[in-house]
């Protein structure tokens, strides 16, 4: 059995404010709770998991961190010193062991796990650039994982040694205990639940069967690649505990904003500030576009805020295969640092304009009309 993503477990988006979160770990609540499902075995598990995943999202502090290393940051001891990340995670410092100590603790106790179970899912946050995205990229990421021992092929026991059934629980990992009218259903305290007992345990892994290791992966990102968007390698996870399969990892892709272009689905927008003389006598000007220069004429008169579009220069598609367009937004600007001779030219140039104002600057013109209308 896999561990699911705490936002699927509620079913909201990853960014739901905490107002959702609640509301939906609320409803989840009310039509899973044991009491109201005395008929539903499952409806406990279900509740169990809705908590978990409502603890760690409620928490700003444990929602970035699962943000950041999914599920892997629950395991215990795990993610304690150093970064595994690298650079650009950003969190250094935390010391998950602690912080998620308490849930992790509390899901072990209760879970009643038995025998074998799949690993869990692991999801890696990958930063690339806008370029990467555009054209596609190959890269190298270093993940912590826990794989199969090596020494004891996952079975905990030292080699030329087997584990042997649990005697308490005869291997259902679980055993009950009769309560007066109750009979309780438990996780076996002799073998925690793994229905196993090793009496000479692997020394290179203390009869866990896993063991932690980092591993590079080669991630190939398709072009057209968007924020949010995951990659999922199969298999590449959490080994599974006895024999189980592994988890799988997600690559979630979180494109870092370009100092030129702002990206809008596949399209591209970028501001292009051009002097009012350009504006107004009209000129052509060089812009930059992911394939390179490009150039751009701009007409006489134009206005501030006036969109050129290049089709086909934004980006292409993932799925769509067709190109998106560059938006080029053109921005007027006033201009600085005047030398007394421009202020002059400028002076001189307002005092003809003033002249015929409403043919030189017909939205000025217009809209003091409309304030005269206003006050009148
Ligand atoms: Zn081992
Ligand atoms: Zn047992």
């Amino acid at each position: 059995m896999s561990k699911k993503d705490y936002y699927e477990v509620l079913g909201v988006n990853k960014d739901a404010s905490d107002e959702e979160i609640k509301k939906a770990y609320r409803k989840l609540a009310m039509k899973y709770h044991p009491d109201r499902n005395p008929d539903n075995p499952k409806a406990e598990e279900h509740f169990k998991e809705a908590k978990e995943a409502y603890e760690t999202l409620s928490d700003g502090q444990k929602r970035a961190a699962y943000d950041q290393y999914g599920h892997s940051a629950f395991e215990s001891g795990g993610m304690g010193g150093g970064n595994p990340f690298g650079a650009g995670a950003g969190a250094g410092g935390f010391d998950f062991g602690d912080i998620f100590g308490d849930i992790f603790g509390g899901a072990r106790g209760g879970g009643g796990r038995t025998q074998a179970h799949r690993g869990s899912d692991l999801r890696y946050n990958l930063e690339i650039t806008l370029e990467e995205a555009a054209r596609g990229a190959q890269k190298q990421i270093r993940i912590p994982t826990m794989v199969e021992c090596e020494t004891c092929k996952g079975s905990g026991a030292k080699p030329g040694t087997s584990a042997t059934t649990c005697q308490t629980c005869a291997g259902h990992g679980q055993v009950r205990m009769q309560q007066g009218f109750f009979s309780i259903q438990q996780t076996c305290p002799r073998c925690h639940g793994s229905g196993k007992q090793i009496s000479s345990p692997c020394g290179s892994c203390h009869g866990a069967g896993r063991t932690k290791q980092h591993k590079t992966l080669e991630i190939k990102i398709p072009a057209g690649i968007d924020t949010g968007m995951r990659l999922r390698h199969s298999g590449h996870g959490e080994a599974g505990s006895n024999g189980a399969p592994s988890g799988d990892l997600y690559v979630e892709i979180h494109i870092r904003p370009h100092n030129v272009f702002q990206r809008e689905g596949d399209d591209l927008h970028c501001e292009m500030p051009i002097s009012f003389a350009t504006a107004a006598l009209g000129g052509e000007i060089e812009i930059p576009t992911l394939d390179g220069k490009a150039s751009i004429k701009i007409p006489a008169e134009t206005q501030s805020g006036k969109i050129f579009r290049l089709r086909g220069k934004g980006i292409k598609g993932m799925r769509t295969g067709t190109h998106g367009d560059l938006n080029c937004h053109v921005v007027v600007e006033t201009p600085s640092n005047l030398t007394e001779r421009q202020k002059e030219l400028l002076r001189e140039f307002e005092s003809i304009s003033q002249q015929d104002s409403a043919r030189h600057s017909p939205r000025a013109q217009s809209f003091l009309d409309k304030v005269k209308a206003f006050f009148s």
